[in-house]
């Protein structure tokens, strides 16, 4: 180990390497020649400079939750590992609240709460980092109220290395009058790792600067109420799952406009692959709000409606948001978990094919893993406040994300039989759109903090629609003259990183 300006070096000898180079997804393990843990921006930006001048390829890291390989892809040299840069505070000239680069969403959560009784509408998973998580658009429970976290996203601080090789920081705002307007424009969803490092993000709700810190960001919860439901597989057949399924989607069709009552209404149906016995959905309101149990019982009521499918349990309660509900419903990371996801927006309902698809998948009965499901999360409501191209995320007419997940497995011999479940699973569900969620009437692409490679492969992807339109619709153009402009040596790359623009 050594500690210079590039940060502390670790080697591949160092005990503390294994743990740096292995994140959420066990199924990639990455080899770098080097990690380099920054601890101020000077010294990301001399690692970057550093990685550059020694002809390197760099990826930086924030809190290791990407379920691709794009800080682990064998051919990265240098790792820049953020984690040391985890402070949260008010920063009086911007306005805003400061984060570092590295900082994980429990820190973010807590640090807001106690200082302050802010929230972010971000992710429930403590362990992201807002790294990856900011830069990708992200969302959380509080999105139907509060929309996307960059929605709140008032400036960032990035390493950039310009064409003749030089790295510099750079802070961009979400003024129009900032000569990097753009570069703040590309991290509200253009994905992370694409342009290059965010050492500090400032976070601010719109509008003009707030009086006191307590107005720049939405207040936190106090208490929520809780609505967890649980089926049985045993007691559904085609006709009531697929009545269900209708009766969630439909809901959120309904209540999904950006003032809707329902916005504050927010739920996950969890269907877990029949090996499992059962499934269910958890909802949640701040109980805060007017008619919140009315809200919940209306809810509750929607979705079970006319299915003849009882519930085996329904438990209802009021808990505290911050010291119950939060933690009780964070991901802890299964530490040798492997994991394949894919995902989809919805703008309504599942056509009449793809409901069959999911019935049958997730009864297949020739595949046995109780952890695979398909996820269906509340969106919209103020999400759907903004422009398609006011931000970097377009997709701003959907109501449903879904999700994917084959994991998680252990052993490392089992990839392919759950890889090729879940990719099964989705060119069944996708089939009248090339085995993708091509923008449609009912689909509208897919989300880049959940990345899947199989969107680039000509494999998967039969459509006549690339991975860049299906992440990034009409706004993929203004990334690319942003790559150009700040990265135009392509430094940062991945899988599906922005590309630059043809010359
Ligand atoms: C269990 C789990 C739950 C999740 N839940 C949610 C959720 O509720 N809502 C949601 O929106 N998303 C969710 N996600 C997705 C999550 O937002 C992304 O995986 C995100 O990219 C993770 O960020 P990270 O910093 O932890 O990952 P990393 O693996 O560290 O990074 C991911 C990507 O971002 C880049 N990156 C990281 N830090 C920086 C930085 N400082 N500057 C520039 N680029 C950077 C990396 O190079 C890489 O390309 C979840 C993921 C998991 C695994």
């Amino acid at each position: 180990m050594s500690d210079d300006s590039r940060g502390v070096t670790i080697t591949p000898q160092d005990d503390r390497y294994a743990g740096l180079v292995e994140g959420y997804n066990h199924r990639f393990t990455g080899r770098p020649e080097v990690i380099r843990r920054a601890r101020t921006t000077d010294e990301a930006v001399a690692a970057v400079q550093d990685a550059v001048d020694t002809g390197r390829r760099i990826a930086v890291r924030s809190g290791g939750h990407c379920f691709e390989d794009f800080t682990a892809s064998p051919d990265i040299q240098v790792l820049l590992d953020l984690s040391a840069l985890c402070a949260v505070s008010y920063d009086d000239a911007m306005g805003a609240f400061v984060v570092g680069g590295g900082t994980r969403l429990d820190r973010l959560y807590q640090e807001l709460h106690d200082g302050w009784g802010v929230t972010v509408p971000a992710g429930t998973c403590f362990e992201v980092g807002v790294g990856g998580h900011i830069c990708g658009g992200g969302y959380g429970h509080l999105s139907r109220r509060d929309g996307l976290v960059v929605d709140h996203l008032y400036a960032v601080e990035v390493v950039t290395v310009d064409e003749t090789g030089r790295a510099r920081a750079i802070v961009a705002t979400r003024e129009p009058d900032d000569p990097h307007h753009d570069l703040w424009w590309a991290h509200t969803g253009g994905g992370g790792g694409s342009f290059g490092v965010v050492t500090r993000f400032w976070l601010r709700s719109p509008g003009p600067a707030p009086a006191t810190p307590e107005q720049a960001l939405p207040r936190a919860p106090r208490r929520i109420r809780r609505a967890d439901v649980t089926w049985s597989w045993d007691d559904l057949n085609e006709e009531s799952f697929t009545a269900l399924l209708r009766n969630y989607t439909d809901w959120y069709e309904k209540n999904s406009a950006p003032d809707s009552p329902g916005r504050h209404i927010w739920s996950n149906l969890i269907v877990l692959h029949r090996s499992a016995g059962a499934f269910f959905m958890n909802t949640v309101v701040d109980e805060d709000v007017p008619g919140a149990a009315e809200l919940m019982a209306e809810h509750l009521a929607a979705i079970t409606a006319g299915t003849g499918a009882r519930p085996v349990s329904v438990e209802e309660q009021v808990v505290s948001w911050m010291d119950t509900w939060m933690p009780s419903y964070s991901w802890p990371s299964d530490p040798r978990g492997r994991y394949k996801n894919k995902a989809g927006y919805l703008r309504r309902g599942f056509t009449d094919h793809q409901l069959a698809a999911v019935h049958r998948h997730l009864t297949d009965p020739g595949y046995d893993n109780p952890m695979a499901c398909l996820v269906l999360t509340g969106f919209g409501g103020q999400v759907n406040a903004v422009a398609p191209d006011a931000t970097a995320v377009p997709q701003r007419d959907a109501v449903i994300k879904a999700s994917y997940s084959a994991g998680a497995w252990t052993a490392p011999d089992e990839d392919e039989l759950h890889i090729a479940w879940v990719r099964r699973f989705y060119q069944d569900v996708y089939a009248e759109t090339g085995g993708v969620p091509r923008p449609d009437d009912v689909n509208d692409g897919s989300y880049i903090s959940y990345p899947d490679v199989d969107l680039a492969d000509p494999a998967w992807n039969t459509s006549d629609t690339g991975w860049q339109f299906l992440y990034f619709k009409d706004n993929y153009p203004r990334l690319q003259r942003v790559k150009k402009r700040y990265d135009p040596r392509d430094v940062f790359r991945h899988a599906l990183s922005v590309e630059l623009p043809p010359s």
